[in-house]
Parts: structure tokens; sequence; C-alpha cells
């Protein structure tokens, strides 16, 4: 029997109000089930939301960890070992010490074990594997390929053209601008103003470090002379800027919005501000805006091999020295680790202007 310990949560609410770390027993699996450790698990904002039960995606609630009510595990991402397996996953070509990540999200990734099925979770095949730490392979799966995906499949830029972002210092900002940078399209990058202007432009120079071209607050982006240092930066506006990625919404995304060329893409991954996003009409009419949503669960749902792929891609930068690892706040998980001061941490990413995620390594 393996020990095992979780963050839980019976109902919907404030995280700090309605987790709880929950110690049960995992029996030796047999037939399709395997034993899996925990790496590395991120704390995402859609985690929060789905602890809110604000979120689309739902976590099962179960009694299976042997509790008389039914509780859920917190967390959608992260990459686990496989410690025990039965025979037919063996069969299915896993083995012990492979390394795993989940194939969607509501599985649960905040425990130090668990017992799943090969239909779970994606094997990091040894090729994937090679040369990457558990927390590039605990964060490849949703923050870049949902990057990747948007700066490929809802328009085809051309080398030299520009996209432009806001929450660019974000997960997906960050992996923006690293791909962007690698396939030749030049980025403008929108970050919240810092009160501490050192730390302002330490920032800036960070993205910049990532391969950024231009890093300017929503401050600046919505300030007067905002169109004319837009066409110095394209060289007097010849090269186009034909795509967007929204993180935010509010008043920022719509001043994001009159930077695009006529007929360019506008894609909402995120709602950060809690703001509604406002689109002027003529903006639809006049210049042909196409405004667009991306979630990527449901895309690797409908394209998991692809998916597969993307990470792969991702990973092989990663090797490549191609990617940078994304700054992470590391909470360290031991076995002795009190539940309260694991659930002080996910309180803190609550707030904004932190210096990197949340991620618990065990
Ligand atoms: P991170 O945790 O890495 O970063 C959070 C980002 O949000 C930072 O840039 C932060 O900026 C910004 N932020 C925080 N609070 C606010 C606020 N009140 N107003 C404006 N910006 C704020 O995030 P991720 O990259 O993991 O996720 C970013 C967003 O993308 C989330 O909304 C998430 O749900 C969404 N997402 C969507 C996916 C999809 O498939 N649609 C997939 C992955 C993520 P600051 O430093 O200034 O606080």
């Amino acid at each position: 029997y393996e020990q095992a310990k979780a963050l839980t949560f019976a109902d919907y609410g404030n995280p700090p109000a309605v987790l709880s770390l929950h110690s049960h027993s995992i029996s030796p699996p047999h037939s399709n089930l395997m034993t899996l450790r925990f790496l590395a698990s991120p704390i995402n904002p859609a985690d929060i939301n789905q602890i809110q039960g604000v979120y689309p995606s739902k976590p099962t609630f179960t009694t299976s960890l042997s509790t008389a009510n039914p509780i859920a595990v917190a967390g959608n991402e992260g990459v686990a070992e496989i410690i025990a397996l039965g025979d037919k996953v063996k069969q299915e070509g896993f083995k012990k010490g492979d390394w795993v990540f989940m194939k969607g999200p509501g599985f649960g990734t905040w425990r130090t074990h668990a017992q799943a099925t090969t239909g779970d979770v994606v094997k990091l095949d040894d090729q994937m594997r090679e040369g990457i730490s558990a927390i590039q392979a605990g964060t490849v799966s949703i923050n870049p390929c949902t990057a990747y995906r948007m700066l490929r499949d809802f328009t085809t830029l051309k080398e030299g053209e520009w996209f432009i972002q806001n929450g660019a210092n974000s997960g997906v900002g960050r992996a923006a601008i690293q791909l962007g940078k690698k396939w030749g399209y030049k980025s403008i990058n929108v970050i919240r103003g810092r009160d501490d202007k050192s730390a302002e432009d330490k920032l800036k120079s960070e993205l910049k470090e990532l391969g950024a071209d231009v890093v300017i607050t929503d401050t600046e982006l919505q300030s007067q002379g905002i169109k004319d240092m837009s066409k110095e930066w394209t060289n007097g506006g010849r090269e186009k800027i034909r795509l967007a990625l929204n993180c935010v919404n509010g008043k920022a995304a719509t001043a994001m919005a009159k930077l695009l060329s006529s007929s360019s893409h506008f894609v909402t991954y995120g709602a950060m501000s809690k703001q509604p996003l406002t689109i002027p009409a003529s903006m639809l009419i006049f210049k042909d805006i196409h405004f667009h949503g991306f979630w990527v669960s449901r895309w690797a749902e409908k394209n998991p091999e692809d998916k597969k792929a993307t990470v792969a891609d991702v990973l092989e930068m990663y090797r490549k020295k191609e990617f940078k690892d994304i700054p992470v706040d590391e909470i360290k998980w031991e076995w002795e680790t009190k539940g309260e001061e694991l659930i002080a941490k996910v309180k803190d990413t609550l707030e904004g202007y932190r210096e990197g995620k949340g991620l618990f390594v065990f």
C-alpha cells in the first residue's frame, strides 16, 4: 500500500476556505491501474477558478479516497513517475520509472501519489524525456501549447510580421515571446505597470532577453502617442501587426485591438482582469478584425496526436536551449509539510504582480 496526501475540496469556494490536506492509502495496482508519484505540479489560474466553481471543466468528486462524502483533488497539470503498474498497463508499453503528464483537465495533480489508468495520462517517451527536468515536463502541457497553437492556428504570420499580446509576462505570454522569436515574428508585449519603476524595468528587460521586440505597460498602450510609436516600431506601418493574443480583457484589450492592421485576428484565451471585452462595431465592420476564442483543453481533446507532437516540439526546444524555464516559486511538498503551509502558498497566488508561478515540487 502506498501512503498518499492530497489537497482536496468537498465544496466549491475560496481556495483557502475550502482546501484541506487529506491522507489516504492506495492499494497495489492490478490490471489497467498504475500508481503515480508526482514530481511537479503548477498552480495555474485555471486551478483556482476550478476550486471556485467558475471553470467549465469540473473535477471528479469521489469517495474513492476513503471519505464518507465525495471530495475532489485540486490541480490540473503536472508530471508524475510510474512507481507500480498492473499487467495490462505493461502490455500497453508502460514501465516503472516512466514519466507521464495528464491527458486532460480534472485529474487532480496537487497530491503526492495517485492511482490512474492509461486513459488518464500521456507518456513522455524516452526521446521526449531526454534532458528534460521535472519542472519543464510539469509545465509544458498547458501554457506553451496554448501559445504555440494560437500563434499558428488562426492566421499564418510571415517572417517579420508582428503580433501583439497582453499578459506578456504570464506563462503563456513568455512562451509566445520565445516561439514567436524562433519563428521570425516580431512582438509588442503589454505588461501591467509596477509602482516600483526598477521592478518594471527589470521585467521589461527580462522579456526582451526572451526575445520580445517591444515591451510596454498597459498605461503606455492607452496613452495618446501610441499610434505614432507603433508606426515607428513597424517601419512606418509597412510591417503589419496581424495577430493579437488577449489574456486580460477590459480597456487594455480594446486598445490592443486598435493597433491591429485591417483583416487581422484577435484571439482571447484568458480573463485575468475579470472585465468584459468591449469591441467597437467599426472594428468588425470596417476594419474586418476577426475575433476568436481559444481553449487548449478543447483543442487537445479534438487533436490528441497534435497535442503530443506540440509538447514534443517544445521539449525539443528546451533541449536545444531555445526555450527558457518559466520563473517559478517552488513550493517543497515533503511528507511532513503541513496543510496550512501548502494552502497559504495557494492563497499567495491569488495576488497579482508575482515573480513566478507557484509550483509544488515533491
Ligand atoms: P500565470 O500565472 O503565468 O500569469 C498570470 C498573469 O496574469 C500575469 O501576467 C499577471 O500579470 C496577470 N494578471 C494577474 N492578475 C491580473 C489582473 N487583475 N489584471 C490583469 N492581469 C493580471 O498565468 P498563465 O499563463 O498560466 O495563464 C494566464 C491566463 O491564461 C489565465 O487567465 C489562464 O486561465 C489563461 N489560460 C488559458 C488557456 C486556454 O486554453 N484558453 C490555457 C492557459 C492559460 P502581473 O504580473 O501584472 O500580475
